[in-house]
């Protein structure tokens, strides 16, 4: 392959261009709609605007502030308007980062410090309950929080009861999800509130994926429960710009009730060579043109834009979670409020994972989740187009597992299936560990996940499929 070293000479844009263009050839279909997550895409004129804008700053550095003020002005006017619609006041301050998993890192780092300095507790513990995103894992993990897990009831809300008794002397936040990934679901954030008041300790709330769409959710006057600044307790919240703010990849926000709170995350060094340094997140360097597209996308999109998005993808998350629960052998979990739901079979033989195999085989690109079983989808404003599509099929792949129930125990479905089941989950892990050696390794490429009948690759590879299909 010409590309795995650097060539003698370099090549024509022309020619590298090309190259480009092909190796996308077998990425997921996102433009016609395909995929149920991970894109946010709203058609190509939009995709272009995105492009234009980033394009002006891709070589400006957000690092230092004092010199690129087109890109503190552009966080400055994002974070504004942000803590806006999320019901934040004049106290209420954040800054832009890469995506949601910096905004919910930051968080953890923020809260420990804080807790350290005013408190001075030694062993931090984070409350979690078990829907929350995996980035707040990840952020106990790197940051040395010890993730304090919480069941959720059968709405698949945090159970609050719980949450209280779980608090201690070494809590130092307690998380909140608008909605929950998974499953779509708002917690109870008003609760979860006043339990953070009268125990005096932080809350923040993920809006990672709701913080761009439950506000126009509300206006529309769907039934929203309170989850932002409204909500006394709530001391911060995320909110990702590059999903339902429909920015390009690249953007999320962090918001703090008031300063006092967000100083804990201001790193300050004053003993480097290369002079006195102050950054308020992880990165160094800030990619211009991602601050530059978060801008230009919420001024383009406007109050109009996501309201009239979000009415389209609340009508058609409700025509899909309608047919979903109208094929039989078929349920949608809980109640979801927004634009993400799960369903599960309540028939004993229809394997639903078998069913995510049939749908693949049909063209879509859907997640498996576990705990329980399930599918999952997540819907854009481009998903209105294929929805009798989706649910067609969708009523097909069920007619044909049923008829064939022995699919439930061969191909993706097998795998998914042990995988979800098997009890030992250090040894999942381990296998798991092992196939990101063999894919960031020196030899390191995708593995061709597609291929299943592929004997040789072995558990690591199989494993690869049902684990990069987690997230968002
Ligand atoms: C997407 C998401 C995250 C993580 O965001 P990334 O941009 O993928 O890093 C965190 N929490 C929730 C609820 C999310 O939906």
């Amino acid at each position: 392959m010409k590309t795995k070293i650097l060539p003698e000479q370099g090549r024509d844009f022309e020619a590298v261009l090309d190259e480009l263009k092909t190796f996308g050839e077998n990425d997921p279909d996102y433009k016609t709609a395909r995929t149920w997550s991970l894109v946010y895409y709203l058609g190509e004129e939009h995709a272009e605007f995105l492009n234009r804008a980033g394009a002006m700053y891709a070589s400006a550095n957000g690092l230092n502030p004092m010199a690129f003020k087109s890109l503190k002005r552009f966080e400055t006017e994002v974070i504004r308007m942000t803590a806006d619609i999320l019901s934040g006041d004049d106290d209420a301050c954040g800054i832009l980062t890469s995506g949601g998993t910096e905004s919910c890192l930051l968080a953890v780092k923020t809260y420990r410090d804080m807790a350290r300095k005013k408190r001075r507790v030694r062993y931090p513990e984070m409350i979690l309950p078990s829907s929350a995103h995996v980035a707040w894992e990840k952020g106990a993990q790197y940051f040395g929080v010890k993730p304090v897990r919480i069941p959720v009831d059968e709405g698949f809300r945090a159970d609050v009861e719980k949450v209280r008794k779980a608090v201690n002397k070494n809590t130092v936040m307690i998380l909140g999800s608008a909605p929950g990934y998974p499953h779509g679901v708002v917690d109870p954030i008003s609760e979860l509130g006043e339990i953070a008041l009268e125990k005096n300790i932080p809350l923040h709330v993920d809006a990672c994926v709701g913080g761009y769409l439950l506000p126009f959710v509300e206006q529309l006057g769907y039934p929203v429960p309170p989850f932002d600044f409204r909500v006394p307790g709530v001391t911060s919240i995320s909110a990702d710009t590059h999903k339902y703010g429909y920015s390009a990849k690249g953007a999320s926000v962090i918001l703090y009730r008031n300063m006092d709170i967000m100083e804990h995350q201001i790193f300050v060094s004053t003993e480097w060579p290369g002079g006195i340094f102050a950054s308020p997140g992880l990165l160094g360097t800030r990619p211009g043109s991602s601050i530059a597209a978060a801008w230009a996308a919420m001024q383009a999109m406007g109050k109009d834009g996501y309201t009239s998005h979000a009415e389209k993808i609340m009508s058609t998350t409700a025509t899909l979670i309608k047919g979903v629960n109208a094929i039989e052998g078929l349920q949608v979990l809980g109640r979801p409020e927004m634009s993400l739901f799960a369903y599960r079979s309540v028939e004993k033989k229809l394997g639903i994972y078998a069913v995510g195999d049939q749908m693949e085989k049909r063209g879509w690109h859907i997640d498996r989740q576990q705990k329980p079983e399930c599918l999952h989808a997540m819907v854009t404003p481009m998903h209105q187009a294929v929805t009798d599509q989706y649910l067609t099929d969708l009523a097909g792949s069920v007619a044909y597992v049923r008829a064939n129930p022995k699919l439930s125990a061969q191909g993706g479905a097998a795998t998914y299936g042990m995988v979800s089941k098997v009890p030992f989950r250090k040894m999942v892990k381990k296998n798991v560990l092992e196939m990101m050696r063999e894919m960031y390794g020196p030899r390191g490429q995708a593995l061709n996940l597609g291929d299943r009948d592929s004997k040789s690759r072995g558990w690591a590879d199989r494993l690869g499929r049902l684990f990069l299909r987690f997230g968002s």
